[in-house]
């Protein structure tokens, strides 16, 4: 008898890898038309490599991701690391919010399976659609043993990422995925996982957010503010009614005009936790360095991104609303 080949569960999202055109060349498309049994059909190669489990816990276009199916998609993934026959999970995801889920992902569930995210930049359709490619390199990223540990990882044009640190950098284009700040995790080349680098951050198995988050009824606001030559503070007022947490997406090291700083340490004294972060695409936001963030009450998000930032605010604020106890938390994940 020939070995059993390892199971791995295919949590299907939609987005693009499973976008259907009018035809072959066409720009226009709609995200999430098609199965995971379509998308599995679309790689008889998989047969060869796993034995498949494939399930549809969405399809939409992932600009339309919702903390409700965030929620599915943890509970459902958790409950696959917890069962012992399965080997590894795939999560197929439109490309818009891939990062965001992958480190939604990466904080939430305590396990060291291997769980590997995917999408494609072109529709199922197009010509030269890599989504059946990059489907492939996943499943076969997923039943590896070197991929354990590691918390969520991202495939995307053979190239591997750490949840944490990858990043849409394109709206278009095969390239258009990079982890600017810390490095890509490895690449995908014949199917065989090689990995240039550990994950540097917490995660998983070592973090303390844990899934009994999920009971909450509602996590707590955190809206983003981005920064621009002249922004006013009547916005951040505004914003600052409804939301417990800002993310600025600040210029430069997590800047803003002086009149936008004055309406963040308002909403930091009305108990809003204000995070500095850059919209730069890269690079370092420090503590102090041209605000004095310790007398203003903010946080700096180090080299996490706004999105991200707004994420991990929003399980922090679950847990704590002290600014130096949110700021430790952004100097660890
Ligand atoms: N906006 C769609 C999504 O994120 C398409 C982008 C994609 O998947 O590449 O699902």
């Amino acid at each position: 008898m020939p070995d059993a080949l390892p199971v791995v569960a295919v949590l299907a999202t939609g987005g693009t890898i499973a976008g259907a055109q009018a035809d072959a060349t066409s720009a226009g498309y709609k995200a999430g038309t098609f199965s995971v049994n379509d998308l599995l059909a679309a790689v008889p190669q998989l047969a060869g490599i796993a034995d498949i489990r494939a399930e549809q816990v969405a399809n939409v276009g992932s600009q339309n991701m919702t903390h409700a199916v965030w929620r599915a998609l943890a509970e459902r993934v958790d409950a696959l690391c917890q069962d012992a026959s399965v080997a590894g999970i795939v999560i197929t995801h439109g490309t818009d919010t891939l990062e965001e889920t992958a480190y939604f992902l990466s904080l939430l569930i305590q396990h060291d399976k291997p769980i590997v995210l995917v999408g494609a930049m072109r529709p199922a359709t197009a010509l030269g659609a890599e989504g059946p490619a990059n489907l492939y390199n996943a499943v076969a990223l997923a039943r590896h043993p070197d991929a354990r540990g590691r918390g969520p990882l991202v495939v995307m044009n053979e190239d591997v990422h750490y949840a944490r640190e990858i990043q849409k950098i394109a709206s278009a284009g095969l390239c258009a995925f990079a982890s600017p700040n810390r490095g890509r995790a490895g690449v995908m080349h014949g199917g065989t996982p090689y990995f240039y680098s550990r994950n540097t951050t917490t995660h998983t198995t070592q973090s303390e957010f844990s899934l009994a988050l999920l009971e909450k009824a509602s996590w707590p606001r955190v809206d983003i503010i981005y920064a621009h030559a002249d922004l006013q503070g009547d916005v951040i007022d505004f914003v600052a009614d409804t939301a417990q947490g800002i993310v600025l997406a600040g210029v430069g090291d997590g800047n803003a005009t002086d009149l936008a700083i004055a309406a963040l340490s308002r909403a930091a004294d009305a108990g809003v936790t204000v995070v500095r972060s850059s919209r730069t695409g890269s690079g370092f936001v420090a503590r102090d360095v041209e605000l004095d963030d310790g007398a203003l009450g903010f946080v700096a998000a180090r080299d996490l991104n706004p999105q991200k930032a707004r994420i991990l605010l929003m399980l922090a604020l679950s847990v704590t609303r002290d600014a130096a106890a949110v700021q430790a938390l952004f100097d660890r994940y």
